[in-house]
């Protein structure tokens, strides 16, 4: 850095895991002084740490001890319970920073486009997870526990997570985060089964090695493919692990055997992986309370991918609950193009571009599941980030980041007069305090606030 040369001053929107390693490769370079204003539109940091991760995964929410101390690094600042496109707009931002990176995720559920997909009892993975973790979007939703069946479909590690949470014994649950609404939702529930619609064979299935293990060492729940025989003989599904779906896919199929050949449970409580199975229609008059499948083959389409075409062969599978666990969009922002399917935010290599000219926007940015979609564990997000912070430091290099028009005390007095509310890393450091003395009481890590209010009342702000 050349003596004298002011900062770099960059604004970087969500505080989950993107953003949090956005903002540490920024912090990491000793050739650029950086000023960092982080934001978050929750109180609450660390976007799916918090909100998505399951919560009997707290192995996997360490990931906050790291942020922790990235929110903390001198040359950042935190403005918790400020939303963009509400308190500031896009433009605002811009004439405050060279630089602004969206790491807002994807927190839209995708929709199936069949018919019955709207009515009550059937939701979008995205409300449920929120709801058992507190997220405060999503606190008042209620879902249908009183059957014995629920269907998911889907068979990524989200749909394996809502399958865990369903048929967990609430009191393994009660030991961890769970909202409390959650919790005693689920001491009230009647489900017994939980069945996961896979689209295609058990070679192509979502989940990951390490989900599906833990599937194995669930207390009482039994693990059971449908239909029966598929993991022995369904000569699509070998071909594409023969045909080079990797090590991975092996070795989920592996597994999968070895679950098939275990004795039955007496309990009842079971997981059915349902493969080549797709919904086709939602049935019921005033609510869900059943699912028509159609059973799918598989044929190699031109670019070597398997794809379904439905057979003539379908059924009617009673349940009182559906959930979608097939992806999310990005929720759009005044300003910010998205892609032409409206999944990302439109970029190249984190740049965040004109859709029609292709051409990039000065000094805007993103990363994380904005980025690529919503794919991948949280560390891939610290390849993902550094690849958009080489592409703002490269365009910085260029000059091509015209000096803001505003300062930062500028901004500042903005945020206060738009939300007083705002919440700096010190208030959020009193909200987590709080949420951590009550769970101390119960053995339990945190007992989360729920509400913005009840946050903002402990947070001293
Ligand atoms: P995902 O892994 O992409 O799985 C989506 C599932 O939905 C796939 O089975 C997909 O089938 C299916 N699907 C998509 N469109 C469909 C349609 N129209 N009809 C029927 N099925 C359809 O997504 P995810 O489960 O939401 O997870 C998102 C990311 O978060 C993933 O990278 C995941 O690994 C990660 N995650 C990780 C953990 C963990 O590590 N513990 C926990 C949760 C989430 P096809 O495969 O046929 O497209």
């Amino acid at each position: 850095m050349s003596p004298g040369a002011r900062p770099l001053r960059v604004a970087v929107v969500g505080t989950g895991p993107a953003g949090c390693y956005a903002a540490e490769h920024l912090l990491n370079r000793d050739d650029v002084a950086v000023e960092i204003n982080m934001f978050d539109r929750l109180p609450t940091p660390y976007g799916l740490v918090r909100a998505g991760v399951a919560p009997d995964h707290p192995q996997t929410k360490r990931a906050a001890r790291l942020f922790e101390w990235t929110a903390a690094r001198p040359g950042v600042q935190m403005n918790l319970n400020v939303d963009i496109g509400r308190h500031l707009s896009h433009e605002e931002l811009l004439a405050h920073h060279h630089a602004v990176v969206y790491a807002v995720g994807a927190t839209r559920d995708r929709t199936l486009g069949i018919a019955g997909e709207h009515l009550p009892g059937s939701h979008g993975a995205g409300d449920f997870v929120g709801w058992y973790n507190g997220h405060p979007d999503h606190r008042t939703r209620t879902f249908d526990l009183s059957g014995q069946r629920a269907v998911i479909v889907g068979n990524g590690n989200v749909a394996l997570d809502i399958a865990r949470i369903l048929l967990l014994p609430p009191d393994t649950l009660a030991v961890t985060d769970i909202a409390d609404h959650a919790l005693t939702a689920l001491r009230r529930s009647n489900l017994s089964e939980v069945v996961l619609l896979g689209r295609r064979g058990p070679a192509h299935a979502a989940f990951t090695s390490p989900e599906l293990l833990a599937l194995g060492d669930l207390p009482d729940i039994d693990v059971v493919f449908e239909p029966p025989g598929i993991l022995a003989d369904d000569s699509t599904s070998r071909g594409a692990i023969d045909t080079g779906r990797s090590y991975s896919a092996r070795l989920k199929h592996s597994i999968m055997r070895e679950f098939a050949g275990r004795a039955a449970t007496s309990n009842g409580r079971r997981i059915i992986l349902k493969f080549l199975s797709s919904p086709m229609e939602i049935l019921g008059d005033t609510r869900v309370d059943a699912v028509r499948i159609v059973r799918n083959h598989l044929v190699l389409n031109a670019d070597g991918q398997f794809v379904t075409r439905p057979t003539t062969d379908t059924e009617v599978l009673q349940m009182s609950l559906v959930l979608r666990a097939i992806g999310y969009r990005v929720a759009p922002i005044a300003g910010v193009p998205v892609d032409r399917l409206g999944g990302t935010i439109a970029n190249i290599d984190g740049r965040v571009i004109d859709p029609s000219s292709q051409r990039p926007l000065s000094g805007v940015y993103t990363t994380g599941w904005s980025k690529r979609g919503p794919s991948g564990v949280i560390g891939t997000n610290k390849k993902c980030s550094l690849e958009t912070v080489e592409s703002i430091l490269d365009d910085h290099a260029k000059n091509l980041l015209p000096e803001p028009p505003r300062d930062l005390a500028d901004l500042d007095r903005l945020i206060a007069q738009r939300q007083p509310a705002v919440v700096d890393i010190n208030a959020w450091r009193r909200i987590d305090a709080s949420e951590r003395r009550r769970g101390h009481a119960t053995g339990r890590p945190r007992v989360k606030f729920t509400r913005v209010e009840q946050m903002l009342a402990v947070s001293g702000t």
